[in-house]
């Protein structure tokens, strides 16, 4: 159910003419306005601080940013988020958040602890479960309306999702993430399929388990996607949906999905004791280049090689994705 005082402003998907982004600048002037922990959390951006950390072929971005201690430190287990008020429901949003409903069921909401300054959370109105193969179509025509300001990302259920009990994207300025940027160059690209209309790349020394799927026909991406995703599971020998964190966007014309593949939500040293706790707990924004430190004992101590580790541990094998690609 939408409550009508939560909606600052409606956009039909796919209206030519109108501008989705605009929209989503207009919601936050409002939010910053209006709602001081909105306003309070992009100034705190202000003063964070970040560093480049070298690994073997690629380079990560670490951001110091302590107000993201509640998502990185978030208890994601069954027992905590039956316990706790669903904070993506419209009826425990805080009073002065508004958001853009998007078609009939979906809000586009501003991030009140941001990565970037422009960071939006994209809520499904109903709850319902954190998964992808519902909202894969839903995810490339948001893409396409958020062009080419904006990069949608989805974080799976078990590894990176703060709330894997209600369905929801987000969006970033497009190119923030450095494998957007990575992703483009084309001497790392090598092609392991071609598929019709798609094709489907990996990125050579990237340090983690990484394809590529781009097409002009965005129906073809999303029978595609849900191809390899079919495929994934074989090999697992799962009925469940895969780890996975994905980035889609749409730049002239072409849709492009950037899908790491995952086996493990948090890296060991999230759980050890005292000195020896490292808090990074990696999502898409964080596989994909911007590693996000709340603590400044990480941020100031953590290596290209520390991270390099992280990504090896929490991706899955190379070798997983070409049985993937051979089944497809
Ligand atoms: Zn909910």
């Amino acid at each position: 159910m939408i409550i009508a005082e939560k909606v600052f402003s409606r956009f039909e998907p796919g209206t030519p003419g109108r501008s989705l982004p605009d929209l989503c600048r207009a919601l936050l002037l409002q939010q910053q306005q209006a709602w001081p922990m909105c306003r309070e959390g992009i100034a705190s951006l202000a003063a964070v601080e970040t560093r480049e950390v070298a690994a073997a072929g690629w380079s990560a971005l670490l951001q110091f940013n302590p107000r993201r201690i509640v998502s990185t430190g978030a208890k994601v287990d069954a027992a905590s988020i039956g316990a706790r008020p669903c904070f993506l429901c419209q009826q425990n949003l805080p009073a002065e958040q508004k958001g853009i409903l998007y078609g009939n069921d979906i809000m586009i909401l501003c991030n009140p602890a941001p990565i970037f300054h422009q960071h939006f959370t994209i809520p499904l109105v109903e709850h319902r479960p954190q998964e992808i193969d519902p909202y894969i179509e839903t995810m490339l025509g948001m893409a396409r309306d958020l062009a080419p300001a904006f990069t949608l990302f989805y974080n799976g259920p078990k590894c990176g999702a703060s709330a894997p009990d209600h369905f929801h994207f987000q969006a970033a300025p497009a190119n923030a993430i450095s494998v957007e940027r990575d992703a483009g160059v084309v001497k790392r690209r090598k092609l392991l399929r071609q598929d019709g209309h798609v094709s489907l790349w990996t990125l050579d020394l990237y340090g983690r388990t990484v394809c590529v799927l781009e097409s002009r026909d965005d129906g073809e991406l999303a029978s595609s996607l849900r191809t390899f995703l079919r495929a994934w599971g074989d090999v697992l020998r799962t009925t469940e949906e895969p780890m996975m964190n994905l980035l889609a966007s749409a730049h002239d014309d072409v849709f492009q999905i950037i899908l790491f593949l995952r086996r493990k939500h948090r890296p060991d040293a999230y759980f050890r004791e005292g000195e020896e706790r490292l808090l990074i707990s990696p999502a898409a924004v964080d596989i994909g280049g911007v590693v996000v430190t709340p603590v400044e004992k990480d941020f100031r101590s953590v290596t290209g090689e520390t991270i390099e580790g992280i990504f090896r541990e929490v991706c899955e094998e190379p070798s997983i994705l070409r049985k993937i690609v051979e089944r497809m």
